[in-house]
Parts: structure tokens; sequence; C-alpha cells
């Protein structure tokens, strides 16, 4: 298969026409959509296996289990024609050709090949199952597409207690939206705290708080051992490590995700070593090992200014990483320095986070009212993060300051 044309951007570089995306969500549209603001009009082909438009994951386990509805389409359907967007959904990449500068797809059982330029990687996550148990276990859910969520809220009509494993953000969020639907939860979790990996054992122990005094029943310091299956295939409970068994008609694992990367096999494309975080191996703008073949999102793993890798797995980091593919592929620079970011939704409350902090770094709690609570993450006395619960505007506020290293004396007196 030849090689495609070249487009000769405004900076005066050149980018392979066409360019690729595989995977239509939250990564790969906002590509897109940069490259079209950015001004390539050359042909953006997007390749997603889901059924559907792109669309917005956050809201899946909060507003979608709670049917509190909140818009999930991340554009309306018209922008797809007008941004002239070749929008192909059903479409599963199984293979990658970088020589070749082609990708295999299937679509309604048939294969066939679809030749690019440029080529973006934005395949995200799948969720992680519970080990040995079968798929059609009734009452057993994780939550990563929109019909998982949908799933999870009808079993929810009609659950009497819910077991969720795993206290990471989709955890705690879950076991928060069946709370709100009335249904009785066991949180379970064998750290010593929700979130601890990634925000520390002592700010964990404020949303332990917050779960615990909203009325879940969480249980820290426990793994799961088994999910009981009845005669009649239905799940009846999960028995924890120390052998005690918590009896539930519902069952939510959320225990991660990975990036199902077999679509790459034999494409000779490197993948990081798992001890880094796996996924996808990028430099620092995403570009992969093979040539004109980029990734980001999710499934990528990034390496910084310091040679270390990352893969990360929050919304503002997908945002800044299809910002960043963008600018590289058009040849502009991004100027602003951004900040990494996420925010989790439980029991009515925003928890945000900013900065690069450790979960083992100094933590100075500076408010906090039993609910509501600010803290700051310090490293050798500079500041490297921030944590509110309920507190949007302060943490907000710290962004100036994690942009260049600050003394966290300097913020603790602000
Ligand atoms: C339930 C849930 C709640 C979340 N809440 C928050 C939150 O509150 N705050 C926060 O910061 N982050 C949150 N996140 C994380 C955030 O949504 C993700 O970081 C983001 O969606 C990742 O974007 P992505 O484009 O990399 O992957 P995705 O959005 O997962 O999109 C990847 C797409 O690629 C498709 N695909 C995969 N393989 C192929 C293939 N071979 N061929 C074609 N298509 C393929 C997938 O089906 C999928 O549609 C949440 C995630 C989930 C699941």
């Amino acid at each position: 298969m030849g090689r495609a044309r070249s487009f000769e951007t405004s900076k005066g570089t050149s980018v392979n026409d066409p360019i690729v995306i595989v995977g239509a969500g939250l990564g790969g549209i906002r590509l897109a959509e940069n490259l079209r603001n950015g001004g390539y009009s050359g042909g953006v082909v997007l390749l997603g296996q889901e059924p559907h438009p792109p669309y917005d994951r956050p809201p899946l386990s909060k507003s979608v289990v709670t049917g509190d509805g909140g818009r999930v389409d991340l554009k309306p359907a018209e922008f797809y024609a007008e941004q002239d967007i070749d929008l192909r959904t059903g479409t599963r990449v199984v293979a990658v050709d970088p020589d070749g500068h082609t990708v295999t797809v299937e679509h309604d059982g048939e294969r066939s090949d679809v030749a690019y330029g440029t080529l973006v990687l934005a395949t995200g996550l799948v969720a992680r199952k519970f080990p040995g148990v079968a798929d059609d276990v009734t009452g057993v859910h994780v939550v990563r597409t929109i019909e998982d969520a949908l799933a999870l809220r009808a079993a929810a009509g009609s659950a009497t207690h819910a077991a969720v494993i795993g206290a990471g953000f989709i955890g705690c969020e879950v076991a928060a939206s069946l709370h709100h639907l009335d249904v009785p939860v066991t949180l379970i979790e064998p750290t010593p705290t929700p979130l601890a990996t990634a925000i520390g054992e002592r700010i964990g122990q404020m949303v332990t708080r917050l779960h615990t005094e909203s009325g879940i029943d969480l249980r820290t310091g426990s793994g799961v051992d088994e999910i009981v299956v009845a005669d009649d295939g239905s799940v009846s409970g999960v028995v924890l490590s120390g052998g005690e068994r918590v009896d539930a008609n519902l069952v939510v694992v959320g225990i991660g995700g990975y990036p199902d990367l077999d679509y790459l096999e034999g494409s000779g494309i490197e993948l990081a070593p798992r001890e880094a975080g796996g996924g996808i191996a990028c430099n620092g703008v995403g570009r992969t090992s093979a040539a004109d073949v980029y990734a980001l999102g999710d499934a990528a793993n990034w390496t910084d200014a310091h040679g270390d890798h990352h893969r990360v797995e929050h919304w503002n980091h997908v945002v800044d990483h299809a910002a960043l593919v963008a600018a590289e592929l058009l040849g502009h620079t991004i100027t602003h320095q951004s900040v990494p970011y996420f925010w989790s939704d439980q029991f009515g409350l925003k928890i945000q986070m900013l900065g690069a902090s450790h979960p083992d770094d100094e933590v100075h709690v500076v408010d906090d009212d039993g609910r509501k609570f600010l803290a700051y993450y310090s490293r050798d006395g500079i500041l490297t993060g921030v944590i509110g619960a309920g507190r949007v505007g302060k943490v907000m506020k710290t962004r100036q300051f994690l942009q260049t290293p600050t003394p966290v004396s300097a913020v603790l007196e602000s």
C-alpha cells in the first residue's frame, strides 16, 4: 500500500495525510477537533469499535447510575459532517502495519484495510474483571462503557445489598451513587483507606470518614477472595480475605482497567514495561517507536522531561495529550504549562487534586470542617500538590503556585 499525501501546515512543516485516529473516545475526538481548529484541512478518519459516537465517561459512575441525567455525548450529531470528520463507529482495529501504513479493521464481520498517512492510537482501557467469574453470572458488573452504566442502573432497581470491590475513584463513586438510590453498600478495599495509592493514607482517612458517615459499610485492609454464585447463576455475595461472607445480590468490580493492545501484536510498536505502567511507549509529544504513529490518553505511556514514564487515567490529562499531539502534528508550539488535575464526585462533594504529588509526600491540612477539607502536599519543602473536598475556589487558586517550584511555606502563609 503506497504512502498517502503530505499536508503542508501553516508553520511550514508537513504531516502525512490522512490522519487516522483509532479510538472514538475523549482523546480521539479532542484530537480531531484540535486538528481542525489548528487549520488542518486534510483527511481525518475516526475509527471506534463502540456503536456510539464519542461520549464522556465521568458521568457513567455518577449521574448515569443515579439517573440524574447529564450529557454524555461529547459532540452534537451534526459536528462530524460540519467538521468533515469521517467517524466510523462499530469499527474495530484488529491489526496495525506500520511498514505498509495501514490498519486492518473489522466492521459487521467483514475485514478490510484502511490506509493512513499518520496514525494516532487513543484506545483507552478495558475494565479488569474479577478472576474466575464467568461473564454470564447475573448481578456482577463493571463500569467502563455506557452499556455497563445503564445495566448497573437497571440492576440497582432490584438490589437489596451491593458489594463494591475496590475503593479507587470508580468504586467510591459507584458506592456513593448506589447509596443515593437507597441501596445498602459494602465497599471493600485492601489498602488502609480509599484512594490511598493516589492521595495517600492521611487524606484517605478523610475520604473514609466521608463514606462511613454517609452510611457506607466500608471494609478496608481486606480483599475479596471469592465472588459467590448461587445455583441459578446469579451472584449471592462475596467472601472477604479474612473469611467473612457479605451477602449481596449486586456486585460491582472496581479493580481498575488495562489497555487492551492485542491489535498491536506483530506491529513492532514498542510497549512500556508493566512496572512502568504498561501501555504504548511514547516520547514527550506522543510519538511511538514507529514512524508516523502516535498514542495518547489512558492507553499511552508518555516520557516526561526527566525520562520518567507515566500512564495516567484522568480526563484532563487526556485533553492535554490531545492538544500536545495536535500541536506536534501541526508544527505549533504549546506555551502554557498544564498542571496535572483530576476530580471525583462523591456524596455531593467535589474532590479535586492539582499537581504531581506522591502519596508519601508531606501533608499539610489547612482546613477541615469534618466533611469538607483542604490540604497541601510538599516534598523537600516544595509544594507538590493540593487536594480539596468542597473547596473548588481554593484548590484552583493554588494552580499559580504549582507552575513553578514554590516553597510550601509561602503557600501556607498566603
Ligand atoms: C466510569 C468512569 C468515571 C470516570 N470519572 C472520572 C472523573 O471523575 N475524573 C477524571 O479525571 N477522570 C475520570 N474518568 C477517566 C476518564 O474518563 C478517562 O481518562 C478518559 O475517558 C480516557 O480517554 P481515552 O480517549 O484515552 O479513552 P476512552 O475514553 O476509553 O476511549 C477509547 C475508545 O477507544 C475504543 N477502542 C479500543 N480499542 C479499539 C480498537 N482496537 N479499535 C477501535 N476502537 C477501539 C474504545 O472502545 C473507546 O471507545 C472516568 C472513567 C470512567 C470509566
